[in-house]
Formats: C-alpha cells, sequence, structure tokens
C-alpha cells in the first residue's frame, strides 16, 4: 500500500488535479493521498499559502478580510467548477468559517492551513474519497512543538478505521484544544511522512514537478544528471544543504520505519524519479550530488595553548548557546578553533557574539571573514576510496578557487569546503565535471 504527496505545482488548477486523480487511479494501492495546497500556475503566480499568509498580515493593519480572501475564493470556485464538484462543496459556507476563524486567530497558522484543507476537500469529492481533516490525526503541543509519538498513535488508529481511499491535507495539525498548527514551509512532505509510518506504507510517494533529485543544482551547472537512487543519510546531507526537492525534516517518520521515498514528476509520471531507501548504498559513482549554500561567516579565534585549556570549547560554545544561535561547523587547529556560523543565525548580533567570545576565553586574536559559501560533496560511495579528497582539492586548484575552510566527518559520508562566496558557482562546477561529468 502506498502513500502519495502531491505538492503545490500538482495541485495548482483543475486541469492539474486532475492529472493527479489519474496517477491515483492508475493503481489501486495508491490509497493514503496527501496534499499542499495549490501552489503556482505560471512564474509570476502566487501560492494560495502566500495569499493566506498575506490575508493574515494585510487583515491585522485593517484591510477587511472579505476583499483580502475574494481572490483565494475565486481561484477555488474555478477550480470546483473545472472538477464538477461545485455541489459537493459549499464555498460560500466554508469561506464565512474561515473569514471567522482568521479575525479570531491570534496566529497566522489557522490562515495558512485553509489552502491545504480546500485543496484536499476538492481531491476527495472528485476522487470519491473520504476526506480527513488533518486536525484530527496530526498532534502539535501548546508551544507548536510536533507531537511524533502521539500522532503516530493517533493517526494509526484513526486511519485503520478508513475503508477506502483518503486524502489528507498536508501542512497543519493542532494542539489537544483544537488551536490550528502548521510545519514550516514545505511541510506537507512531513505530513506524507507521517502517514506513511502510521499506516505502514511499503512506500511514501512524494509527487512533485521535477524528476526527483538532481546531482547539481540545476541554476548552477546546465543540465545536471539525476540521482536514481539515494541513501536517508545521502539526502539528509544534501537536502540540509540546500537540494530542496524534500523538506528536509520530512525523513524522520519514513526513516524510523524504513519505507522507502520515491520522488517523482507528476508531469512525467512514467520517469522513474529519485528512490530514497535505507542503508547505506554501494552505486558505482563515487558521489552522489554536490550541494551547497552562500551566506556564511566565519570566526577564527586564536589563542595560545589554547589546546591545554580544558573546557575552552565548552565556554566558546555557551556563548552561542546564550545568544540562542547555531553554528555549522567548527574545525580547530592546536591554537585556533574556527566558528562557522550562517549570516541568519547572527542576525544583526556579530559585535555581542564577538564580545561574549572575548569576555568567555580572552582570546590573543579574532578575525571574521565573511561572504563564505559551503559546498558539500556527498557520497557513501567515497568511504575507504583513497584519493577522492585529492582529486576534489585539485579540481578546484584548476580553476583558481581557495579552500577556507575543510570539514570531512570520519563517516566518510561528505566533504564540505568552505569558498567565497563568489567563486562558489565555479567550485561547484569545477567538482560537477570531475566527478560527474
Ligand atoms: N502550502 C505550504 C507551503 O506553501 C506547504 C506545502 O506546500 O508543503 O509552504
Amino acid at each position: 500500500m502506498k502513500v502519495c504527496k502531491f505538492g503545490g505545482s500538482s495541485m495548482a488548477s483543475g486541469e492539474t488535479i486532475k492529472r493527479v486523480a489519474s496517477i491515483i487511479r492508475a493503481d489501486a494501492d495508491r490509497k493514503y493521498i496527501v496534499v499542499s495546497a495549490p501552489g503556482k500556475r505560471f512564474a509570476k503566480d502566487i501560492k494560495i499559502t502566500d495569499s493566506l499568509l498575506n490575508a493574515y498580515a494585510e487583515s491585522r493593519k485593517g484591510t477587511p478580510l472579505k476583499s483580502l480572501l475574494a481572490p483565494i475564493r475565486e481561484r477555488f470556485e474555478g477550480i470546483a467548477k473545472d472538477l464538477g464538484v461545485e455541489e459537493k462543496i459549499n464555498l460560500s459556507a466554508i469561506f464565512t468559517e474561515i473569514e471567522q476563524g482568521i479575525a479570531a486567530s491570534p496566529i497566522p497558522d489557522f490562515a495558512a492551513a485553509q489552502g491545504e484543507r480546500l485543496s484536499a476537500m476538492m481531491l476527495a469529492a472528485y476522487l470519491g474519497f473520504a476526506f480527513v481533516d488533518a486536525r484530527e490525526i496530526v498532534r502539535f503541543a501548546d508551544n507548536g512543538q510536533f507531537n511524533a509519538e502521539y500522532t503516530n498513535d493517533i493517526a494509526r488508529k484513526y486511519l485503520s478505521k478508513k475503508e477506502g481511499g483518503v486524502v489528507i491535507p498536508g501542512f497543519y495539525g493542532s494542539t489537544s484544544g483544537g488551536q490550528i498548527r502548521t510545519f514550516s514551509r514545505g511541510g506537507s512532505d512531513v505530513t506524507g511522512a507521517i502517514i506513511a509510518r502510521a499506516v505502514k506504507a511499503d512506500i511514501y510517494e512524494n509527487w512533485t514537478d521535477v524528476n526527483g533529485f538532481l546531482t547539481a543544482d540545476p541554476r548552477i551547472v546546465e543540465n545536471p544528471k539525476p540521482i536514481p537512487e539515494l541513501s536517508y543519510r545521502e539526502l539528509r546531507e544534501l537536502s540540509y544543504m540546500g537540494a530542496n526537492v524534500l523538506h528536509p525534516e520530512s525523513i524522520f517518520p519514513v526513516r524510523k520505519a524504513n519505507i522507502p521515498i520515491n520522488i517523482k514528476n507528476t508531469f512525467e509520471p512514467e520517469n522513474p524519479g529519485t528512490m530514497i531507501l535505507p542503508g547505506v548504498l554501494h552505486h558505482d559513482r563515487l558521489i552522489t550530488g554536490i550541494a551547497g549554500k552562500k551566506g556564511f561567516v566565519s570566526i577564527l579565534i586564536e589563542k595560545s595553548m589554547m589546546n591545554n585549556e580544558i573546557g575552552f570549547t565548552r565556554k566558546l560554545l555557551s556563548v552561542l548557546e546564550n545568544l540562542n544561535m547555531s553554528f555549522e561547523h567548527l574545525p580547530s587547529g592546536i591554537d585556533t578553533m574556527t566558528l562557522i556560523l550562517a549570516d541568519t543565525e547572527i542576525g544583526g548580533k556579530m559585535q555581542e557574539l564577538v564580545g561574549g567570545i572575548r569576555e568567555a576565553v580572552s582570546p590573543d586574536r579574532v578575525e571574521i571573514q565573511s561572504d563564505l559559501a559551503l559546498i558539500a560533496t556527498v557520497g557513501h560511495g567515497m568511504a575507504y576510496k583513497p584519493g577522492t579528497a585529492s582529486r576534489l582539492f585539485t579540481a578546484l586548484s584548476r580553476v583558481g578557487v581557495n579552500i577556507k575552510m575543510i570539514d570531512q566527518g570520519s563517516s566518510e559520508l561528505n566533504i564540505i569546503v568552505a569558498v567565497s562566496g563568489e567563486d562558489y558557482e565555479k567550485a561547484i562546477n569545477a567538482i560537477y565535471e570531475e566527478f560527474i561529468n
């Protein structure tokens, strides 16, 4: 039995929803369907979730909700008409309720969730499947934290009683008091994974608008090759570093249950896409993929005899903890340690951070370098194979890219390098040429 999640571009219009329905009907195992809100139909279009969040924000500034919700309602009326389900869904009553709900809501989550809710209602009505509201089966704590085990329990019990196919809205759930809460953006992927775990699916199909993961970002490398197979751990590395086909948190529920994920393309259903599997995969390729991100800062901390000072790292890291910042890497030398952090973590607090470091560990020198990019070269294939790092560094030196930091854990799953932001694209292309092309 399969759990299928369809993303925003698959749910964007009546026409694309009909494609979705034909994919579901083509396989009787596709019983549990999770959907996103309607996304973009064309490049300049607005995602329903963005319109809803905007309506929430503007209503707080005094714009009447009715007028803010009108274009959203029109879009759903169009979809209902295209699908011929107008009679089955009372949009007028639903929008009155949405308007009241948003007006009464102290947080934007209720508003944000409505796109998924309506999208699921539309597809359920069209397919003749049952609509199951995610608020019944996805549980958050009052502080907004997702409650994984409790959800797994109630979702399993609730869904086991359902016969036939069901459609469930992604992205949101509720607290035990009934308040709607959402995951972070793109969170319908997480819902799909939660449902796959709860019903013990054989496979979690994640239907999107690309043929799975690519070996590099197509905005940087021309026509990168697809990745046919990926392990959970490789996926985690690549998606953390910016390969954003799948929400990075969607891996946890399925990994617990050893359920493979298949990324598929709604607009090219014959394409096998990418299969994400538990365990270590032994493919013939050395490198599975390359991903990276810009926007990092390094802070070099130098102090003589640092290596003898017991508790040095703890004191240093407690500065970050007190400022509520997380770091990416911490390479160290004998008398130096370098913190690598994302710009977004530091916010405007660089002075506080450096001041805190000076106070906590009295360094001889602190040196800041901004505008760094991190690049992860990922693959189980490189473990126990001498020469991978050397090829990587040679490839970078060949194109004149200076490496500012190197980090390879002993898992040998990835090699991470920091380069200057302006070298980012050049570096990725050089690594791609060396290992993949
Ligand atoms: N609709 C939500 C978003 O735009 C969630 C999702 O699509 O997964 O982020």
